[in-house]
């Protein structure tokens, strides 16, 4: 017997977020998690514009905004020899309500709908926590260990410790969300490849009161201080919580540490402090093939220059809610679970790289470091100078990829109607180039869907529904598309058509037609439906 449709591992960012988009879909789904209750424990801090585009669309970007760091802290980046002495590189970033501005002023669907938002993870896990719990289709159960797992043709049982008990579940599927060292990868024998174990480094969170209005040099969110130990400082949502990255030998030394990077006298405490180490792998595989899939941590380990890991992982879980859906629902062809891998490990590859070419931008800027950084000498002046000029190029890729953010396209997909030579292994891809920096708005089959404003101030992206299903864009009235919508009608899937009579948006897409799929992502455009629309309607819906 089946207890659960689908069973998630897992409660981090990417599990709660794969169950509340699950839950909002109508799929019975059980997220079970190891821990007790979420922990007050610093990783991630920033949601960038894409997974808030993610949030909005499930009816959640007001709460995080309301959580997270106030709209009109500015998110500036400083690489200093000293947070109380001139910076050395000051890079501005808006607050998210310049931000907020400049998007509302966009014309062009260069940027997005959603600006970033700064939150600490320890804040977002239990905000969608409770946003899940009262999902009437999820069951959530913390204290509660995965152990293993059977998989057969019809299901997934696994078994469950709570307190002293072993229990069985039964469910259709399984999602393991279980992070780095997923226990459900490793049954699997799925290896993950690239680079391991590249440096160690100490973070450290405290709380600190004072010190966001002290800091003489201006509010930012991140302070690298010039040094030997890799000394990073970073704002948490409160503004009175900072941590701190360093390489230093012992969790005690963290204390000390804090105090001199502060350098201002100010009562501190230290709440936690632990190792963590840099990582770029992805997994040679995202499940068993069948019934089994994996996102988040479990499948790709990045450094966190750029602010990918959590992002990605948060897209895997849109692609596969969205297709365990209509599986369940039975209008979705096998060729949609199949797609999961095909289009999210390609993106863990490319978060990875984006990841490694930031990290190596930075690792070059501390690299022109030398002892008499801070002398009142020529040499030291000299030295500042250098690290400055570097930094000023090579620190950007950290905080600038657009491109790896919004830019991402599905490539050799089977659900997606690819133009010119097909992307796979065998054949190059002939459309736009991926790039890590600028984001190029396009509507070529597998991006997602450029934000455009339409005459009457609302956002294409707003027009469409949650959970409408597949949406066709008519911005040409006169275009007969009916034969699409009985080809869609034949496997039940959900689709609608909307009219926008907008020439500017129609300008902006450059087609008169876009057929656009539940997670936003363009399936095909073109100007008049194609020849056999049956056949569109069959490779959308994975047929
Ligand atoms: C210092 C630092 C800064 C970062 N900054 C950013 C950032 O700004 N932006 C960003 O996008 N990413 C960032 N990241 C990365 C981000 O934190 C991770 O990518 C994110 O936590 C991954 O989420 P996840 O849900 O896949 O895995 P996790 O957060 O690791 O969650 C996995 C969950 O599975 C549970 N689990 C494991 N095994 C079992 C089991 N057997 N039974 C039950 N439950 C189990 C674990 O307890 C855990 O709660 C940062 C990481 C670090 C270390």
């Amino acid at each position: 017997m089946i207890d659960t449709q689908v069973l998630i591992v897992g409660a981090g960012p990417v599990g709660l977020t794969l169950a509340a988009d699950l839950g909002l879909r109508g799929v019975r789904c059980t997220l079970v998690e190891q821990k007790e209750a979420p922990q007050f424990l610093p990783k991630m801090e920033r949601c960038n514009a894409r997974t808030m585009e993610i949030f909005r669309r499930m009816g959640l970007a007001g709460s995080i905004r309301a959580a997270g760091l106030p709209a009109h802290c500015p998110m500036d980046v400083f690489i200093v020899t000293s947070i109380v002495e001139p910076p050395l590189v000051h890079l501005p970033y808006p607050s998210v309500a310049e931000a907020e501005k400049a998007i509302a002023a966009s014309t062009d669907a260069s940027m997005p709908l959603e600006p970033y938002q700064l939150i600490s993870q320890y804040t977002l896990e239990p905000l969608l926590k409770s946003v899940v719990e009262k999902l009437p289709g999820v069951t959530v159960r913390y204290g509660t260990e995965f152990l293993d797992f059977t998989e057969n043709p019809n299901g997934v049982t696994a078994r469950l410790r709570n307190g002293g008990s072993t229990t069985e579940i039964c469910a259709l599927y399984l999602a393991g969300c279980d992070g780095g060292a997923s226990p459900i990868r490793k049954q699997l024998g799925i290896d993950l490849k690239g680079e391991g174990n590249l440096l160690e480094l100490r973070q450290a969170l405290y709380r600190c009161d004072e010190l966001y209005e002290r800091i003489p040099i201006g509010k930012g969110r991140h302070y690298h201080i010039a040094d030997a130990r890799h000394t990073f400082l970073i704002l948490q949502d409160s503004t009175r919580h900072f941590t701190l990255h360093a390489v230093v030998e012992q969790d005690c030394d963290m204390v000390a540490h804090f105090a001199k990077t502060i350098v201002m006298p100010l009562p501190f405490e230290m709440i936690n402090c632990g190792a963590w180490r840099q990582n770029l792998l992805v997994a040679d595989r995202y499940g068993s093939g069948s019934r089994v899939f994996l996102a988040g941590d479990a499948v790709h380990l990045m450094i966190p220059t750029g602010g990918l890991g959590m992002n990605t992982g948060c897209g895997d879980a849109i692609d596969l809610s969205w297709k365990l859906a209509a599986t369940l629902a039975r209008w979705g062809g096998p060729n949609l679970l199949k797609s999961y891998e095909i289009e999210r490990r390609q993106v863990g590859e490319r978060a990875v790289a984006a990841s490694r070419f930031a990290s190596a931008g930075r690792r070059k800027w501390r690299s022109m470091w030398r002892p008499d950084i801070r002398d009142d000498t020529p040499e030291g002046a000299q030295t500042r100078a250098n690290l400055a000029r570097i930094a000023d190029v090579e620190q950007r890729k950290s905080n600038e990829m657009v491109g790896a953010e919004l830019g991402y396209r599905y490539v050799g997909s089977p659900l997606i109607a690819a133009e010119a030579t097909r992307g796979t292994n065998e054949a190059p891809d002939e459309g736009p180039q991926h790039n890590f920096i600028d984001y190029v708005p396009s509507t070529y089959p597998g991006v997602r869907l450029p934000h455009v404003w339409l005459e009457d101030e609302t956002a294409v992206q707003d027009r469409i529904g949650y959970g409408h299903g597949y949406t066709l864009l008519r911005f040409a009235g006169n275009r007969d598309v009916a034969a699409l919508g009985g080809a869609f009608a034949t496997y039940g899937a959900p689709y609608a058509v909307l009219d926008l009579p907008d020439q500017r948006a129609r300008d902006i897409y450059g087609h008169d037609l876009v057929l656009v799929r539940p997670d936003m992502h363009v399936v095909w455009r073109g100007n008049a439906l194609p020849d056999d629309p049956a056949r569109l309607a069959a490779l959308a819906t994975g047929h």
